[in-house]
């Protein structure tokens, strides 16, 4: 193998997916007011980990996450991937939201296979990427429906599969289960940890769901409203194969208070 073959089988192997989030802020204009959204964010997120940033609607969570996407600008401060700045969309970040953005003329199979189609990756290759995909999200028997026949959870599926099969190093992912009932939510965030333990790209995560937070993430990053600012950070000392038991947890159940109180105190104040 060559040095230069080596070096990128080597960076295959570590994955990759590090972002660097410094002295990121944003105002926005309308008219004569202006509103400060997020306000000296910093923020370091190594490969493969699964960070989680949690806070009430209106702190800047999604602007935070639309500026790592290069969807929008930050008016200060600097976003890096893997120490190159992001100064655009790029295929190396996936994006899943809360609505459901699949293509509804497209059949689950050809929603997954879009961007690899948009590649120009031969049909061979693209079979076996979305053979891959429909496998570990649990799809194969729904390859040929069309995403108004199915199910809430199985549309987030589909859109997990098509965001991976883009191969990026970073998953953004903006309330995705949100709109999804109590138990449907559960049984998708367990898909999503069975998903990256595979995948093993860096997550970054919003939620206001204290529980989906410590269950997901071995970091939250709770951040506060007026101006959007980071409040504080917690690591999740918890097992890291998250079985359902690990909502019993001690650890689990400490954690839950420790957020619940520090967002209610935000809330009063
Ligand atoms: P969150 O995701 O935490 O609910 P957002 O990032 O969506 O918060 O929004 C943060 C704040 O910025 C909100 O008060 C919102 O109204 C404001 N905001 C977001 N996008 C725009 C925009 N394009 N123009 C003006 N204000 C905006």
């Amino acid at each position: 193998m060559s040095e230069t073959a080596e070096a990128a089988a080597a960076v295959k192997d570590i994955g990759l997916g590090a972002i660097s989030i410094q002295g990121v802020g944003k105002t926005y204009q309308s008219g004569k007011t202006t509103f400060r959204a997020l306000d000296d964010i910093d923020l370091e997120i190594g490969a493969n980990e699964f960070v989680t940033i949690l806070g009430p609607s209106g702190c800047g969570k999604s602007t935070l996450l639309r500026i790592v996407a290069g969807l929008e600008e930050a008016n200060e401060g600097e976003i890096g991937l893997d120490g190159e700045y992001v100064v655009g969309p790029g295929a190396n970040r996936g994006m899943v939201f809360q609505g459901y953005t699949l293509f509804p003329w497209l059949t689950v199979r050809q929603n997954i296979e879009y961007g690899p189609k948009l590649k120009g990756i031969s049909i061979l290759e693209r079979r076996a990427i979305s053979n891959h995909y429909l496998r570990i999200t649990r799809l194969e028997s729904f390859a040929n429906r069309f995403p108004k026949q199915l199910s809430g959870g199985m549309k987030q599926r589909v859109a997990i599969a098509r965001a991976l099969a883009n191969g990026p190093k970073v998953m953004l992912m903006d309330e995705p289960f949100g709109a999804l009932d109590a138990q449907t939510k559960l049984e998708m965030q367990e898909c999503l940890l069975d998903v990256m333990e595979k995948e093993k790209t860096t997550v970054l995560f919003i939620t206001h769901d204290i529980d989906e937070a410590i269950f997901l993430s071995q970091r939250i990053v709770v951040m506060a409203a007026g101006p959007g600012r980071i409040l504080k950070e917690f690591s999740v000392a918890l097992p890291a194969e998250r079985t359902p038991e690990v909502r019993e947890h001690p650890e689990f159940l400490k954690l839950k208070r420790e957020l619940a109180a520090l967002l209610k105190h935000r809330d009063n104040n």
